[in-house]
């Protein structure tokens, strides 16, 4: 059952303030108690990946969407932002560049862009629907992400057509399995090719994935035997309760359940490896984020800092005396997100790091309020500038 996206159906829940305030209502533990109780603590790492949303343009609407997607978005990144960012991987050692959306590859410069990140001998990962590769409008778009080396990781929430079709909408299942077999046929997914196809699995309903490697040789043994697929590696991931899945929650009156069964599912083994520690998220107007999912909560790293202002931020001091917190929320689905202020400059961009993840239910990490957020944000912020002053004046 496809729907329409939220913005397409006037609802409340297209807006990121009213998403947090229901997820806000919801009484599970925060993240900082989770950790605290394990013992743990969060550090940032290297920015290893850029991760580039170019907009909510796309042509399925599936019922999970954390985008709220949409053949009926506009919003879609201008060739004067693709340039800032790679102005900054000229400037910048960020090995990864991950394109995502919507589907990433209805914006008009995506060929370019990735031909520009190739050419910068950066690795490129397309975060790619699928059915996309069969649109007239995209002819050749298969043959050129394969020449171009990229790497393509693309979603399959089940094996079979049913539940599939439940979740992007009739007919999509046969139309992935068929951009599979074309995506086999160019050398994607073969043992030992440099192309890599991998898949990402997520379930249909409120509830959480299953083992990961379980699932993965459950995709593995069916797509080869009933339709000759095959594929790198899967990914079980947890949906994320905001957006479309989060008025899905709420309709079928699944919303607590579905955030205690996160809550209950965390998994302390997992934090270290929470992607978002190395990654940096961009939007489709340059605003930067810890990950795509704050992105579309609105949580920027730094208010009004975008691509624009990274000259200023990296020019500025290590923020020696900047005290370290957290403040997470407990919208983060399968995983969560947290902030922290930098001790130090290592994250190039911005006053806060992204600890976030996609992944598995494991990641799962709940938090404070989004006043309590807010608060400890003006806090530090206010603390930034004191710091920077007194340096000026020193
Ligand atoms: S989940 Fe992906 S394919 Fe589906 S509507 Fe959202 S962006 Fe498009």
């Amino acid at each position: 059952m496809s729907v329409g996206s939220l913005r397409q159906r006037q609802s409340p829940l297209a807006g990121a303030g009213t998403q947090l305030q229901i997820l806000e209502s919801v009484p599970v533990p925060s993240f900082q108690e989770k950790l605290e109780g394990h013992g743990l603590s969060l550090q940032a790492a290297e920015i290893e990946i850029l991760q580039v949303n170019v907009g909510k343009l796309c042509n399925q609407t599936c019922a999970h969407c954390h985008v709220d997607a949409g053949p009926d978005r506009r919003e879609i990144m201008e060739r004067p932002v693709f340039e800032l960012c790679l102005d900054a991987l000229d400037r910048i050692r960020i090995p990864k560049v991950d394109v995502t959306g919507g589907a990433p590859e209805l914006n008009p410069h995506f060929r370019w862009f990735v031909e520009q990140v190739r050419e910068r001998g950066r690795h490129v990962i397309d975060r790619c629907n699928l059915t996309v590769l069969l649109l007239p409008s995209q002819a050749g778009l298969a043959e050129f992400l394969a020449q171009n080396k990229v790497e393509i990781i693309c979603s399959l929430p089940y094996y079979q057509q049913r539940e599939t079709d439940l979740q992007r909408g009739s007919g999509v299942f046969e139309r992935s399995i068929e951009a599979l077999r074309k995506l086999n046929h160019l050398g994607y997914g073969g043992d030992g090719s440099p192309l890599t196809l991998n898949l990402v699995y997520n379930p249909v309903g409120a509830y959480l994935p299953g083992a990961q490697k379980q699932v993965e040789a459950d995709f593995r043994r069916t797509l080869l035997k009933k339709f000759n697929v095959s594929f790198n590696h899967l990914y079980a991931i947890a949906n994320m309760p905001i957006s479309r899945f989060l008025d899905f929650l709420i309709r079928s009156g699944n919303l607590e359940g579905y955030m205690e069964r996160l809550v209950n599912a965390f998994n302390p083994a997992a934090v270290e490896g929470l992607m978002c520690r190395n990654t940096l998220s961009v939007g489709w107007d340059g605003r930067l984020y810890d990950c795509d999912f704050n992105q579309m909560l609105d949580l920027e790293v730094l208010r009004g800092v975008e691509l624009r202002g990274l000259d200023r931020l990296l020019s500025e001091p290590p923020m020696e005396n900047a005290s370290r917190f957290f403040v997470s929320s407990r919208l983060r689905g399968g995983s969560g997100a947290v902030f922290t202020t930098k001790t130090r400059r290592r994250k190039e961009f911005c006053g806060f790091e992204p600890i976030q993840s996609v992944s598995l239910r494991r990641n799962l990490v709940a938090g404070k309020t989004c006043h309590e957020f807010h608060e400890l944000f003006q806090r530090n912020r206010a603390l930034h500038k004191e710091n920077l002053s007194q340096r000026r004046s020193a």
